[in-house]
């Protein structure tokens, strides 16, 4: 049996979204673009896909831009909203959790004389809106705090944060990267006091190379490409047709099941906490309150590549910390107060809709068993 528990690194496309993306291929071939009735048969399709998109965030069809994932929407909104807005100032607000795709557009940024704040999160491991509402100067043209972080699972309330950075400069943009909550917390732009916010498809089971960017009607930014005017000169070039319907396709699917899955992983999450309780090996990272479907622990005296190699062959797939932060120390573990000791031993478990509770049993047989033989080895 494959154990896969490292679906926040990415997701095993769902079947649904498989065949939309080989029909779409097969059959509505056509260029957006043309004005043919292909064309016109290929634009309906985008269409669909960006309405399936609008439904999950409750925003309009006509605020979603799509793009090759979720790091290529990060850049688009950070660099593209503040080479926008650069007359009106120069600082930004962010956090010290982001993900890398955020955090290297920041610094390009601050290359060309932007200054970057990043708030760390508080002694309680938290990130309060009374944080950012304190950061936000009349200076301050972009806050990005994103809603999931990825390695441990700690969630950040970004529409209070949102509201907050409104009262105290209501011309300061407000961007999300919303990679690991889409399709697994509640999102709701409408009357929302975000700006942009970011998605990407393979991480709710859609093919890779697909995300989408929601920009708030009448915020501006400027293109990062450039090319044939498509999607509003915003993002062109010919629309990935297949890839975007897939999405769509994944979304549409998962949107029925989101109160049904939100129960799965916190049961699961319950269950493995129940079952690792009182292991003195075992140490729990994640925080109550924090997302029930990404769990972050620390493994005593095991360095996280040797118990990954170890469950792998098993069958068992989690990561070591973050699969983006291969062999880097993790600024992520260490600006929540994680000691490198502990970072380097830290393996990050991510269930998915097909997660099962014999996954989980099988999964600390196994860390059972490596605690005993991989230690005794040292
Ligand atoms: N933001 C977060 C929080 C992520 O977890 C990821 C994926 N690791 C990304 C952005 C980048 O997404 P993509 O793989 O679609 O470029």
């Amino acid at each position: 049996m494959e154990i896969y528990l490292d679906n926040s690194a990415t997701t095993k496309p769902i079947d649904e979204a498989i065949n939309v993306v080989v029909y779409v291929m097969a059959q509505e071939y056509g260029n957006p673009s043309s004005l043919h009735r292909k064309g016109w048969k290929a634009e309906q399709v985008m269409t669909n896909s960006k309405s399936q998109l609008a439904n999950a965030l409750s925003c309009d069809k006509n605020e979603i831009i799509f793009t090759s994932g979720a790091t290529e929407a990060n850049n688009l909104a950070i660099i593209g909203l503040c080479m926008a807005n650069v007359r009106r100032g120069k600082r930004i607000v962010t956090t010290t959790v982001e993900h890398p795709s955020v955090m290297e557009a920041l610094a390009i940024l601050e290359k060309q004389g932007f200054t970057i704040v990043k708030l760390p999160p508080n002694e309680d491991k938290e990130y309060l809106p009374i944080d950012f509402f304190n950061a936000v100067d009349e200076d301050t043209i972009l806050v990005c705090a994103m809603y999931v972080n990825n390695e441990t699972g700690l969630i950040l309330p970004i529409e209070d944060i949102a509201k907050a950075v409104k009262r105290k400069n209501p011309k300061t943009a407000v961007f999300v990267d919303a990679v690991q909550g889409f399709m697994k917390l509640p999102i709701k732009l409408k009357n929302s006091s975000i700006d942009l916010m970011s998605v990407s498809g393979h991480k709710v089971y859609a093919p890779k190379g697909i995300g989408a960017l929601y920009i708030k009607r009448g915020v501006r930014i400027l293109p990062q490409i450039y090319g044939g005017g498509q999607q509003n000169g915003i993002r062109p070039g010919t629309e990935p047709l297949p890839l975007i319907a897939g999405f769509g396709e994944a979304v549409e699917v998962q949107s029925s099941e989101m109160a049904r899955m939100s129960q799965h992983y916190k049961s699961l999450k319950e269950y493995f906490l129940e079952q690792v309780k009182g292991n003195p090996n075992i140490k729990i990272n994640s925080k109550i309150g924090w997302a029930d479907y990404i769990i972050s622990i620390a493994i005593s005296g095991i360095r996280s590549e040797i118990m990954l190699h170890f469950l792998e062959q098993f069958e068992i797939y989690v990561s070591s910390g973050s699969a983006c932060a291969k062999g880097k120390h993790s600024y992520v573990l260490s600006s929540l107060g994680i000691s490198k000791e502990i970072a380097d031993e830290t393996l990050r478990i991510s269930f998915g809709r097909d997660t099962t509770k014999q996954m989980i049993d099988e999964l600390i047989i196994r860390l059972n068993e490596g605690i005993a033989t991989l230690a005794k080895k040292r």
